[in-house]
This record gives C-alpha cells, sequence and structure tokens, in this order.
C-alpha cells in the first residue's frame, strides 16, 4: 500500500502534539523536524519540502495556534491543507471539446514502461463508463515491438474499437487519419497511444512534437510510474518543457511507492495531477481528488473513495431494501452473500479497511491480508445451506451445522464460528443503522 511509511512516521510525528492541547513554540519547531525528515524519507522533492515546512510553520506560529486548547489538531489541519494545496488544491477536472467541435483528442505520452499503454485502455474504459463517452484509440507507437498488438488486445477485452495502420506508417499520419476514422464512425473521443523510450531523447521529443503540431489535442497526458519517485519528477519536468504536457497520471500508487512523485510533480511541474493508476485491471483508475489523498496521506481514511466504489458496484434500490433489513434485524446470509461479492468487486479488502478513518491505527493493520481462500470457504458454507436456513439462521441447529460442514467440506468448528459472526455482525449493524454508533466508536478508539 503506498505512503504507508510517509503515513507511520507523520502519525508518531503527530501523536505527542495531539494529546497535549496547549502547544508551544518549541514544540511547533519539534513537529516541523520530524514532518521534514518524514517528507524527505518518503522522497519528496527537498525544495518541495523546505518550502512545504515553511509555510506549515509560519501558519501554525502565526495562527493562533500557541496556547489555544486544541493547538495540536490545529497544527495537523494546516499540515492537512498545506498537503492539498501541495498537490493542487482542488481537484481538475479532465478537459472535452466544445460541443460541435469535433472530437476530444488526447495524446497519451511517457517512458516505456510507466503503464502508458494500459492507462489509455483503462482511461477509454473510464471514459465510457463514466462520461457515456464512445472513444477511439489510435496506436501510433510504431517502435515498440507488440505496442500495436498490445492495444489491439485491450481494445478487444474492452470492446473499444482501435486504429491502427502497422508500424511503416509515420506517427503523424496515424493520428491524423485515426482522427478522421473517429469522425467517420461517430467517435467522440480519441485516445492516441504515442512511442515511449527508456530514456528522454532528442528524437522522441521531435516525433510527439510533430504529433502534437498535427492534432492539436485538448490533452497530454504524461503517463509516470510512482514507483520510481524523483525520477518521474524528472521526467514529468522535461516532457513538459519540451512539450508543455496539460496533466499527469499517476500509475502504481498499488504499490508501495513511498510518495514523493505524488507530492512533488504539481509543484514541481505546476501541472496537475488528473488520475491514478491503482491496479493492472482495466477499471483501476481514479480521478485524482488533493484533499483526499492529503487524507489518506495522514491516516485519516478515503471515506469519499470507498463510497464512489460501493455506488459503483451497488444497486440504489437494493442498497436501500439491505439497509432496511438491518436495521429490522433481518439481515440473512443470502444479503451475506451477496455483500461479499460486491466487497470483491470492489478492490482488495486491505486496500479498502485502510479507507476506514482511523483504521490504519489499528496495531497490525498494515500487515492484514485477506486470503481469498478464507472467502471462498465462507461461501461454501452459506451456499451449502438451504434457502431456508438462509434467511433464518436460528434454525441451524446441531444437526443442521453438521450437515452444512459436510456439504462444504469444512469443519464443524468453522461453521460454528462463521453463524456466530453472522449473528454478532448482525446485531452490531441493527444497532448502528438505529443511530447508536457506539459499536463504531468503540472499534476505532474514539
Ligand atoms: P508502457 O510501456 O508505458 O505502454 O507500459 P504498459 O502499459 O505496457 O505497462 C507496463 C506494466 O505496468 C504492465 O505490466 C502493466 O500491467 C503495469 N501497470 C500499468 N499501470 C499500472 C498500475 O496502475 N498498477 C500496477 N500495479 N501495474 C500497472
Amino acid at each position: 500500500m503506498a505512503f504507508e511509511g510517509l503515513t507511520g512516521r507523520l502519525q508518531d510525528a503527530f501523536s505527542g502534539l495531539r494529546k497535549k492541547g496547549k502547544v508551544s513554540e518549541s514544540d511547533v519547531q519539534e513537529v516541523m523536524r520530524e514532518v521534514r525528515l518524514a517528507l524527505l524519507e518518503a522522497d519528496v522533492n527537498y525544495k518541495v519540502v523546505r518550502n512545504f515546512v515553511k509555510t506549515v510553520r509560519e501558519k501554525a506560529l502565526g495562527e493562533e495556534v500557541l496556547g489555544s486548547l486544541n493547538g495540536g489538531q490545529q497544527v495537523v489541519k494546516i499540515v492537512n491543507d498545506e498537503l492539498t494545496e501541495l498537490m493542487g488544491g482542488e481537484q481538475e477536472k479532465i478537459v472535452f471539446a466544445e460541443p460541435g467541435q469535433g472530437p476530444t483528442v488526447y495524446m497519451m505520452t511517457g517512458l516505456q514502461g510507466a503503464g502508458k499503454t494500459t492507462t489509455a485502455g483503462k482511461l477509454a474504459n473510464y471514459l465510457r463508463k463514466q462520461e457515456k463517452k464512445k472513444p477511439l484509440m489510435v496506436a501510433a507507437d510504431i517502435y515498440r515491438p507488440a505496442a500495436i498488438d498490445q492495444l489491439q488486445n485491450l481494445g478487444e477485452q474492452l470492446d473499444i474499437p482501435v486504429f491502427s495502420m502497422g508500424d511503416q506508417v509515420s506517427p503523424v499520419e496515424i493520428a491524423e487519419k485515426g482522427i478522421q476514422q473517429a469522425i467517420d464512425d461517430n467517435r467522440d473521443v480519441v485516445i492516441i497511444d504515442t512511442a515511449g523510450r527508456l530514456h528522454i531523447d532528442e528524437d522522441l521529443m521531435n516525433e510527439l512534437e510533430d504529433v502534437k503540431a498535427a492534432v492539436n489535442p485538448h490533452e497530454i497526458f504524461l503517463v509516470v510510474d510512482a514507483m520510481t519517485g524523483q525520477d518521474a519528477v524528472n521526467v514529468a519536468d522535461s516532457f513538459n518543457e519540451r512539450l508543455e504536457i496539460s496533466s499527469v497520471i499517476l500509475t502504481k500508487l498499488d504499490g508501495d511507492t513511498r510518495g514523493g512523485a505524488a507530492l512533488s510533480i504539481r509543484s514541481v511541474t505546476n501541472k496537475p495531477i488528473k488520475f491514478t493508476g491503482t491496479g493492472e485491471k482495466l477499471d483501476a483508475i481514479e480521478p485524482f481528488y488533493p484533499d483526499r489523498m492529503a487524507n489518506r496521506i495522514l491516516g485519516m481514511g478515503d471515506i469519499l473513495t470507498l463510497i464512489e466504489r460501493a455506488q459503483q458496484e451497488v444497486d440504489e434500490d437494493r442498497a436501500a431494501e439491505m439497509a432496511e433489513k438491518m436495521r429490522e434485524n433481518r439481515y440473512d446470509f443470502n444479503d451475506f452473500i451477496e455483500q461479499m461479492d460486491q466487497m470483491q468487486n470492489m478492490g482488495p479488502m486491505e486496500d479498502l479497511i485502510k479507507m476506514i478513518p482511523g483504521m490504519n491505527q489499528v496495531p497490525g493493520i498494515a500487515d492484514f491480508e485477506m486470503d481469498p481462500k478464507d472467502i471462498a470457504h465462507m461461501k461454501a458454507i452459506v451456499l451449502s445451506m438451504t434457502p431456508e436456513e438462509r434467511e433464518n439462521p436460528e434454525i441451524l441447529s446441531q444437526k443442521r451445522r453438521r450437515r452444512i460442514a459436510k456439504g462444504s467440506a469444512r469443519d464443524i468448528a468453522e461453521v460454528n464460528r462463521l453463524i456466530k459472526q453472522f449473528k454478532q455482525s448482525r446485531d452490531m449493524m441493527s444497532k448502528m443503522s438505529k443511530g447508536n454508533m457506539g459499536g463504531m466508536e468503540q472499534m476505532l478508539g474514539g
């Protein structure tokens, strides 16, 4: 999981301060020393760190933090606000062509291996799903062996058309003809996959400039790999100087990147991060929200992203029905299994859990892993119940439990444990949905 080290260090730095109440000038100095080290260790650009620390220190000493009752909290809030600013403040939306002006044209650029081609597919998929667009992808990387095949393959998986002219035609011509094809076929977004290299070189930059001049794109996305830290920032800086990119897509944020790229790119290039890549699957792309990312870095969770992911999976009426059942303590094993399936579609459980505010302060949570086998076992047990048993778990006698254990090839102890846990969580959910949040607060140590 990204930012783990940084989050841990920042939380250590703040934990003393939070308890303190009144905060003195030397407390602020001390905590800012820690913050500075934490950021440097996370591979944030040193100039960015210097400015950041200076701004926070001035605000903390200037605003009425010193001597006020919850000074510690206020310092954390200032750090949160400034982290948000550092990553661009407000979320910046993707640019589309004006209505009636022909298709929107995007150029995907980046070094080889950054995830450019994959991200072209993810973006096309995202735009179709979230913006109801009809994308066409254009294969203009004629150098990397198999780049064209890779894009065509993505197109087939996604059922999105790909325009290609092989590798003997110039990228400029491919891009121009691709746009014409989009116009002819009534596609409203053209995503051009351009060539990458292992390193920035003159030929590559010339070629990208030519394509840019020929197609006048609405956005030039630079795709960079978050795992490469400061290198990513340098790459972004060089591309931007030559090509004047419009925004950045930061990939591989699902890995254990330290955070340097996410925190430095905006202030070094003055170009916003618009999306992040969070996995190899073609739906693993998310719009970038600086405030949510700041919350996540500070270990305050990212409940909004969690809710959005849930909304993509869950039908609203069904969710309301489920809430009603929870409130009335009628939640049953059918609902349970439906929700398990939804959760699995939302991404790895370990990531989801850490988006819940406060969860990453729970000891051991960093190493928490959910074995997909456990989920499969739970499902096997539930599927061995009769429809009647699933709807009414109260009738699960010892005899029935033995039958279920046999049917699902699990231990009787495992069956008993699952039923017990199910009942406990059903009772907790019923209490919580009646407005009694005691259980939740206890869980979060609040
Ligand atoms: P290109 O050379 O820039 O076009 O890079 P590719 O699109 O071929 O991607 C290189 C590798 O990175 C592939 O194995 C992708 O599956 C992987 N990749 C791309 N984006 C992500 C991401 O957000 N997370 C993870 N974990 N892997 C990614």
